[in-house]
C-alpha cells in the first residue's frame, strides 16, 4: 500500500488546487479522480474545466462575437456581408480549449511532483482511500495521515423533468448542441440558465425560461436583478417567474412542458429543454456515512470554518461543502486546507466572495446588498454611477448598467458593491481588494483611475456615495 502525506479526492478546482498547495509545502500528495470525458479519457479539471465555466465561456464568447457581428458592428462602419455560424467550429474550439487546459493541470501535477491516481476514490477507515477502477473493482489502496475530500456537485434534478440527454438535457447536455435549437425552454433563472440561455438566444433559438420564484434573480442587489431582467428580456429571453412545471414529456420531434404560472395552466412546446435548477453535493460512492463523516440534511459534508469534517484527519472542501458553488471558493478553500495541514494559519473571508453572472452586460458582485443591509438595520450610503456617463463604455458602446457602491453610513467602509455592464466581471475586483483591505468608499474616491476606463466608474460612483460625481 502506498502512503502519502495527503490524499485528495477529486480533482477539479478545489482538490486539483489544494494537491498543488499541499505538494509545494513539501507533503507528499496523490490526488484521486475519477472523471472520464465524453470520448472516455481520463481528465483533470473537474466540472469548471470539463463541463462548466470554461466551456461555458468559450460559448458565451463565440456567440458573443456572432451578436456583436449581426447587430452592432454596423454602427463601427463595419459592413460584414452575412454572418453564419459553423456550430461544428464553435464546439470544436470550445473542446480543444478544455483538452487544453486540462492537459495543462496533468502538466502542473508532474511539475510539482503530485500523483495523479486515476479511479473513484473510496474512503476506508483509518484514513485510507481504495481506489477502484471503472468494474468497481479495487485496483490501488492509499493510506494517507490527511484526507482532503473535494468531490464537488452533480446537476440538481426534478421530478417532472427527468433528464435525457436528448431532448431534456442538463447543462453537461446543453454545452454540447450540435445544432440550434429553434424552441429551447430552460427551466430556472439562475446563473446557468442565464448564461445558457443567453449562448443559444444569441446564436438563434427562441428562449423561454422558467423561474419558481416569484422574483428575479433572488440573491443579487434588487436594484442590479430589476435592471438585469429589463435588458435581458429586450434582448429577447422569455423570463417567466412564479412558474411551477407539472410536467415535461420528450417524443422523437420535441419535449411538451405543462406549467402552471398565477394559477393558470399553461403548455409549450419545445426542441430542447434545459434543467438547470442547481446542483447538488456528490459525494456518491465515496462511502462518506460508513467512514464517519457527518452530512447535513441537504447532503452538504459538514466542515467547520477551518474545513475540518466530523472525522479528525478528513477535510473537505469546494462544491461538496457549504457556501457559494464556485471555482473560486473551492480553490481558496483548497489552498486554505493544505496550508493548515502544513501548520500554517491560514484565513478565508467568506463574506467577501465575489459573484459573476456571464451575460451581456456582466453582472458582477461582493458583499452585501442594500436590501440585506436595511433588513439588519444597518445605516448606509449608496453611491450610483451609470455607463452611459462614462467616456470609455460610450467609446465602446456598451453604456448598459451601472456600478452601485454602498457604504457604511458612519464608518463608510465599504460594504457592497453590484455592477451591471461591461466587464463587470474584472470591474469587480477592485471592489473585493477595497473590501478585502477595509477600504472606505473615500479611499476608492481618492485613488487615481486611468482614463478613459470603464473602472473609472469605480471612482464616479465612490464619489457618489458622498454626493459629489463629476460626470452626472
Ligand atoms: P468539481 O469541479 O465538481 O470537481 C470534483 C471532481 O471530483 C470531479 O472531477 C469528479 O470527477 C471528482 N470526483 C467526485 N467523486 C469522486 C470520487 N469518489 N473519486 C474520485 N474522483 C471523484 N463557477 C465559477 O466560479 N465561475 C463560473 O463561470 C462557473 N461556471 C459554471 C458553468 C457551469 C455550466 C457549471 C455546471 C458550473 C459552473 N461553475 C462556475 C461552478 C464551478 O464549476 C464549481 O463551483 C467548481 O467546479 C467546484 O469545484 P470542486 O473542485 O468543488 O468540484
Ligand atoms: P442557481 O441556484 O443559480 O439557479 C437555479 C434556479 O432555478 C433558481 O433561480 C431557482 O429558484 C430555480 N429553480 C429551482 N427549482 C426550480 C423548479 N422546480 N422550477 C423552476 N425553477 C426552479 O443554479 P444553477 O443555475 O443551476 O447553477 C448551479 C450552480 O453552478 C450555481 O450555484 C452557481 O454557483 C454555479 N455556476 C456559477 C456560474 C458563474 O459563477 N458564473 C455559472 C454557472 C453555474
Amino acid at each position: 500500500m502506498d502512503t502519502y502525506d495527503v490524499v485528495v479526492v477529486g480533482a477539479g478546482p478545489g482538490g486539483y488546487v489544494a494537491a498543488i498547495r499541499c505538494a509545494q509545502l513539501g507533503l507528499k500528495t496523490a490526488c484521486v479522480e475519477s472523471w472520464r470525458n465524453a470520448k472516455g479519457d481520463a481528465a483533470l479539471g473537474g466540472t469548471c474545466l470539463n463541463v462548466g465555466c470554461i466551456p461555458s465561456k468559450a460559448l458565451l464568447d463565440s456567440s458573443h462575437h456572432y451578436e456583436h457581428l449581426r447587430k452592432h458592428a454596423k454602427d463601427h462602419g463595419i459592413s460584414t456581408g452575412e454572418v453564419a455560424i459553423d456550430i461544428a467550429v464553435m464546439q470544436k474550439r470550445k473542446d480543444k480549449i478544455v483538452h487544453t487546459l486540462t492537459q495543462g493541470i496533468g502538466a502542473l501535477f508532474k511539475k510539482n511532483g503530485v500523483q495523479w491516481v486515476q479511479g473513484h476514490g473510496q474512503l476506508q477507515p483509518g484514513l485510507e482511500v481504495a481506489v477502484l477502477d471503472q468494474a468497481g473493482k479495487e485496483s490501488a489502496r492509499l493510506k494517507a495521515s490527511h484526507i482532503i475530500v473535494a468531490t464537488g456537485s452533480v446537476p440538481a434534478q426534478i421530478p417532472p423533468a427527468p433528464v435525457d440527454q436528448q431532448r431534456v438535457v442538463d447543462s453537461t447536455g446543453a454545452l454540447a448542441f450540435d445544432a440550434v435549437p429553434a424552441r429551447l425552454g430552460i427551466i430556472g433563472a439562475g446563473v446557468i440558465g442565464l448564461e445558457l440561455g443567453s449562448v443559444w438566444r444569441r446564436l438563434g433559438s427562441a428562449v423561454t425560461i422558467f423561474e419558481a420564484l416569484p422574483g428575479f434573480l433572488a440573491g443579487a442587489d434588487q436594484d442590479v436583478a430589476k435592471e438585469a431582467q429589463k435588458l435581458l428580456t429586450k434582448q429577447g429571453l422569455d423570463i417567466r417567474l412564479g412558474a411551477k412545471v407539472t410536467q415535461v414529456l420528450a417524443d422523437a420531434d420535441g419535449v411538451t412542458v405543462d406549467v402552471e404560472i398565477g394559477g393558470a395552466s399553461q403548455q409549450e412546446r419545445f426542441d430542447k429543454l434545459i434543467v438547470a435548477v442547481g446542483r447538488s453535493p456528490n459525494t456518491a460512492g465515496l462511502n462518506a456515512a460508513a467512514a464517519g463523516l457527518a452530512l447535513d440534511a441537504r447532503g452538504f459534508i459538514e466542515v467547520d470554518a477551518h474545513g475540518r469534517t466530523s472525522v479528525p484527519g478528513i477535510f473537505a472542501v469546494g462544491d461538496v461543502v457549504k457556501g457559494p458553488m464556485l471555482a473560486h471558493k473551492a480553490s481558496e478553500e483548497g489552498i486554505a486546507v493544505a496550508e493548515l495541514i502544513a501548520g500554517q494559519q491560514p484565513h478565508i473571508d467568506h463574506t467577501n466572495i465575489p459573484w459573476v453572472i456571464y451575460t451581456w452586460p456582466e453582472i458582477a458582485w461582493a458583499g452585501a446588498t442594500e436590501q440585506a443591509l436595511k433588513a439588519a438595520n444597518r445605516p448606509c450610503k449608496v453611491g450610483r454611477f451609470p455607463f452611459l456617463a462614462s467616456g470609455r463604455a460610450r467609446a465602446m458602446g456598451d453604456t448598459d448598467g451601472f456600478i452601485k457602491i454602498i457604504s457604511d453610513a458612519v464608518t463608510d467602509a465599504v460594504l457592497g458593491v453590484h455592477i451591471i455592464g461591461p466587464a463587470a466581471s474584472e470591474l469587480v475586483a477592485e471592489a473585493v481588494i477595497a473590501m478585502e483591505f477595509g477600504a472606505s468608499s473615500e479611499d476608492i474616491a481618492r485613488t487615481v483611475h486611468a482614463h478613459p476606463t470603464l473602472s473609472e466608474g469605480m471612482h464616479e460612483a465612490a464619489l457618489g456615495v458622498d454626493g459629489r460625481m463629476i460626470h452626472l
